[in-house]
């Protein structure tokens, strides 16, 4: 391989809007197979809304609004950005103080506010407190779900007060993306952290088959995934924007950041995708391919 080849590779990708780590990056795409891809924030646009917010039997819905927002404000998740950012302009106040933040990655955070431990994720997430969804709240999240949005559960002082919706959408870029994957020869993968069902509805969406859904997986399993394809014998390209990415990409044979995902997750990868354009991804193992036969 000549350096001179392979640096017009890498200027060539700064022309389409990819960041390339090293001109050695564009070797390890050359037997890439199997290209899995994140869903929130990737595949969809990660720009969420409050869709629906439905408050126990007997509860106020501004009150769920408002406390589970106030958590929900120290968080810089997707699914936390758009609940609070829903609670302020529906309750049209400002959100009260929370203490004792914690996220819990990949399942929701917690807090204090006005003296209540505040609990918003997945159902999961309460059921380690030992609180359990009655059966028309879990109701109201499947029927979500199918429309792939994403619920949430919110509890708090160790009861559950109700179910957040929030939605988001598919990047318009998405299926042609996974076309040309395809016509690359590759494998599209989708994973994801969220709920099987929003999961599989996301995939009939931009054309990944359902066997190739991999849906409710905690980050730290995210690099698992990648390590047990790899063992199968697959080459791995991983596409993600968010820190529950991180290990993931790192993992990969080939690791893809969207330009408009967080810090972590781009210097976790070898390529960046600058405009967040998954078509992009395509691009750049076309490119990486065309730069090393020009070499060979
Ligand atoms: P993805 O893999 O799609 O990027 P994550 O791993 O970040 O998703 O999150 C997985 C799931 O955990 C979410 O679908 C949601 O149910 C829950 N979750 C994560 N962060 C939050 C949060 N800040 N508030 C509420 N729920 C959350
Ligand atoms: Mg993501």
């Amino acid at each position: 391989a000549t350096p001179t080849a392979l640096m017009v590779g890498t200027g060539r990708g700064a022309q389409l809007g990819i960041l390339i780590k090293g001109p050695q990056v564009l070797e390890s795409t050359r037997r890439i197979d199997t290209i899995v891809l994140d869903k929130t924030g990737t595949v969809t646009t990660g720009k969420m809304g409050l869709a629906l917010a439905a408050p126990a039997a007997g509860g106020d819905r501004l009150e769920l609004l408002r406390l589970a927002g106030a958590v929900e404000a120290a968080s810089e998740h997707p699914i936390a950005q758009a609940i609070a950012t829903g609670a302020v302009q529906e309750t049209g106040e400002d959100l009260p103080d929370v203490a004792d933040f914690a996220n819990i990655e990949g399942l929701g955070v917690q807090g204090v506010v006005e003296g209540h431990a505040i609990i918003v994720g997945r159902p999961r997430l309460l059921s380690e407190w030992a609180i359990t969804l009655p059966e028309y709240l879990e109701r109201a999240m499947t029927d979500a779900e199918r429309e792939s949005r994403t619920a949430v559960a919110v509890a708090w002082d160790g009861e559950a007060r109700g179910v957040l919706v929030v939605s988001d959408t598919t990047k318009p870029t998405s299926a042609t993306a996974i076309r040309q994957f395809r016509d690359l020869g590759l494998r599209p993968i989708l994973l994801t952290g969220d709920n099987a069902t929003a999961a599989a509805t996301v995939a009939a969406q931009v054309g990944i088959s359902a066997d190739d859904v991999i849906a409710e997986v905690m980050p730290a399993d995210k690099a698992d995934t990648v390590r047990r394809l790899q063992s199968e014998g697959q080459k791995v390209a991983m596409v993600g924007d968010g820190v529950n990415d991180a290990a993931a990409l790192a993992q990969a044979d080939l690791g893809l950041a969207m330009g408009t995902g967080t810090d972590v997750a781009i210097e976790a990868s070898d390529l960046t995708l600058v405009r967040g354009d998954l078509r992009v991804a395509a691009d750049a193992i076309r490119l990486a391919r065309r730069t090393l036969s020009t070499i060979k």
